[in-house]
């Protein structure tokens, strides 16, 4: 079984996964974390950056998904011009909001077709883990510096460290 806590790959921006790399690892359905993952929390709707990569991945057949742990206000800001099915208060890393995003879609027949994007571990790589679908990592785009968020990235380190020891590179 793999690690709960290692994700499938870690790259550093949203756009790097892009659609020539979602295709070639059979990726067709893409769950998108918002926060620090596409955008900062300032931000309160998708940047030109964003609209753009999700276009590309729109031509490549690729469904994309809003899965967020922020209240409704904000992800129904950010998804209004783009209307993709999306989950507010999505109590990630419980793997339900996953998994009814891909009931949405229709039956999947292997759930390697589908990836969950986010920045986070103990939340995004971890339910994508517990789903069974692919976990990729980003780095933050720009943490919060509260006292909560501090300690989140200090326990992520461990882990971390011993990702790094295993496969001699970072994540
Ligand atoms: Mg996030």
């Amino acid at each position: 079984m793999k690690n709960l806590f290692y994700p499938d790959d870690y790259k550093p921006h949203f756009y790097d996964y892009d659609a020539a790399y979602l295709t070639s690892r059979g990726i067709r359905y893409l769950s998108c974390d918002i926060d620090n993952t596409l955008v900062t929390y300032d931000d309160p709707e998708p940047t030109d950056a964003v609209l753009s990569w999700l276009e590309t991945l729109g031509k490549a057949g690729i469904t994309v998904a809003f899965l967020s742990n922020n209240d409704s206000a904000r992800v129904e800001r950010f998804n209004a011009a783009l209307g993709y099915y999306a989950e507010a208060d999505a109590h990630k890393p419980l793997p339900g909001a996953v998994k009814r995003f891909l009931v949405s879609v229709g039956k999947i027949s292997d759930r390697r077709q589908c990836a969950h994007l986010g920045d986070q571990v103990f939340t995004d790589v971890l339910t994508a883990r517990i789903a069974g679908v692919t976990p990729l990592l980003v780095p933050p785009i720009k943490d919060k510096l509260t006292l909560f968020f501090r300690i989140k990235r200090a326990m992520e380190k461990p882990i971390v460290a011993r990702y790094a020891k295993k496969y001699g590179k970072q994540f």
